[in-house]
């Protein structure tokens, strides 16, 4: 395994993979280069980051303090991308993203849905 490999299990540095997206200097290029990257800050417990990056329904779903509350107790184990498509405005990815819980190991497997919204991909929900 590289030295400084990324959290989200692509096979770069942190500082090259999704650092850049996490502290703003870049925006997420396509779905998967966010959705990546909102791994990595929920293993990194990038809250902020989390809110900044996600739109409609998923916005109204996602509950900042539960997230607070739960990163704690969980840790982010693997990332695994399954697929990942794009059109022009909209993409998916899905993924499953291993994890421990108080814990217990367990798995969630996801089809995420991104649009780009004046030029930047957000996470809007799931398929
Ligand atoms: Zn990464």
């Amino acid at each position: 395994m590289m030295l400084n490999a990324c959290y989200c299990g692509n096979d770069q540095e942190y500082k090259n993979c999704c650092e850049p997206y996490l502290s703003g200097n870049q925006k997420a290029p396509t779905p998967e280069a966010l959705m990546r990257s909102r791994y990595t800050a929920f293993a990194k417990r990038k809250f902020a980051y989390l809110a900044k990056t996600i739109r409609g329904p998923a916005a109204k779903e996602f509950d900042i303090s539960a997230a607070r509350r739960d990163a704690p107790l969980t840790k982010w184990l693997k990332l695994e991308v399954l697929r990942a498509e794009e059109t022009d405005y909209q993409g998916l990815v899905e993924f499953n993203a291993h994890f421990r819980f108080q814990g217990k190991v367990s798995m969630m497997h996801e089809v995420s849905c991104f649009e780009k919204i004046d030029g930047e991909w957000f996470y809007v929900g799931r398929d």
